[in-house]
């Protein structure tokens, strides 16, 4: 599926049709243009020839059918993965790459050990929403939930991902609400401030891991050029401007970052009312050793008795290499 080609297309049509194309495919969900009864049928006729609707993908599925992994193949055959996690309390969760690979080669994830490959297009990440939106809507579900928290580093792609969100928020197309969406960062202070700018209603994650630059800095190559200070400063303009809350993201990372002392700095780094903590269980890929749960536990404890909103993420999919930090796009088939 090319969904610029239908932009091409429609340019010398009157802008509308454009718009009732867009509401067609991601509003409709139509699959085939002939159910586009809204256009007329010599454009319906163009566009089934030359943009066609069906999305190239393999469908992996856990076992406990929670989890679902898309890989997608594009057009010049590189491939990307997309995640469903449906949780019990009836959330549809879809988390999304917006680029092909990752250039910040964070030590514990597998998706900067690949490298970076290039940024996906708009319509590239339009069209991971799009196959789990067709998905649910088969079962009569919908998607609730968009993080960009799949391959890459939205902030180093944002006009793309900024087009991408438009769409998912537009009432038109995907109409998921600004505040069901969340854009993830390993600390792009730029890309900070856009989002204040842009989408205010937007919640912003940022991933932390260590409590201090040193130990940052050897997980993260990225923390060089954007420290800790100068992070927190950009996290304090987006609250001044926003008032939303912000939360940190922490892999658990067995005898690296999981000491109670360390819970104690991170505590004393976090005090502030409107931050919060999403503890994440190390999905092991090589390098580092997950911290045993009692741990987690007793780190988890240490901040909330310290008075900082501590959550800790439900781990979804490791069966199918589904989970934080195993997305690689590579032929899992074995
Ligand atoms: N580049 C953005 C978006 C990716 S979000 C960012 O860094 O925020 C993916 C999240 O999963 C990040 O918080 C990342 O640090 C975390 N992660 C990476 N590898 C992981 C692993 N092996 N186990 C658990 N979480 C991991």
């Amino acid at each position: 599926m090319n969904l610029e080609k239908i932009e091409t297309i429609l340019k010398n049509e009157p802008d509308f049709r454009l718009k009732q194309a867009r509401k067609a495919v991601f509003h409709d969900l139509i699959t085939d243009w002939s159910e586009a009864t809204t256009l007329p049928k010599n454009i319906r006729e163009k566009l089934q020839k030359e943009a066609p609707l069906d999305i190239d993908a393999e469908i992996f599925s856990s076992k406990d059918g929670r989890t679902i992994k898309v890989r997608l193949v594009l057009e010049d055959g590189l491939a990307i993965e997309t995640v469903l996690m449906k949780h019990t309390d009836r959330r549809n969760t879809v988390c999304v790459s917006s680029q092909v690979g990752c250039p910040l080669r964070c030590l514990f994830c597998v998706t900067g050990e690949m490298g970076f490959k290039r940024d996906l297009n708009a319509s590239e990440i339009a069209e991971q929403v799009l196959f789990f939106a067709r998905h649910l809507g088969k079962q009569n579900e919908k998607i609730s939930n968009i993080v960009f928290m799949g391959m890459g580093e939205p902030f180093l792609n944002w006009e793309n991902v900024k087009e991408a969100i438009k769409l998912i928020n537009d009432d038109n197309c995907f109409g998921i609400g600004a505040r069901k969406i969340s854009v993830s960062t390993a600390g792009i202070t730029e890309g900070i401030e856009k989002l204040a700018d842009e989408f205010p209603q937007i919640n912003l994650a940022i991933s932390l891991h260590a409590p201090d630059d040193k130990l940052r800095g050897e997980l993260m190559p990225v923390n060089k050029k954007y420290p800790l200070p100068k992070v927190f400063q950009a996290v304090d303009d987006y609250i001044e401007k926003t008032n939303r809350k912000v939360m940190f993201e922490y892999v658990m990372l067995k005898g690296v970052n999981d000491s109670e002392k360390q819970a104690r700095e991170l505590a004393r780094l976090l005090k502030y009312p409107l931050y919060m903590i999403n503890l994440i269980a190390y999905n092991p890929n090589g390098g580092f050793e997950p911290t045993p749960a009692e741990k987690i536990k007793k780190f988890k404890d240490i901040l909330e008795n310290a008075g900082i909103f501590t959550t800790q993420r439900y781990r979804f999919g490791t069966d199918i290499e589904a989970a934080c930090g195993q997305l690689a796009g590579k032929d899992i088939r074995r």
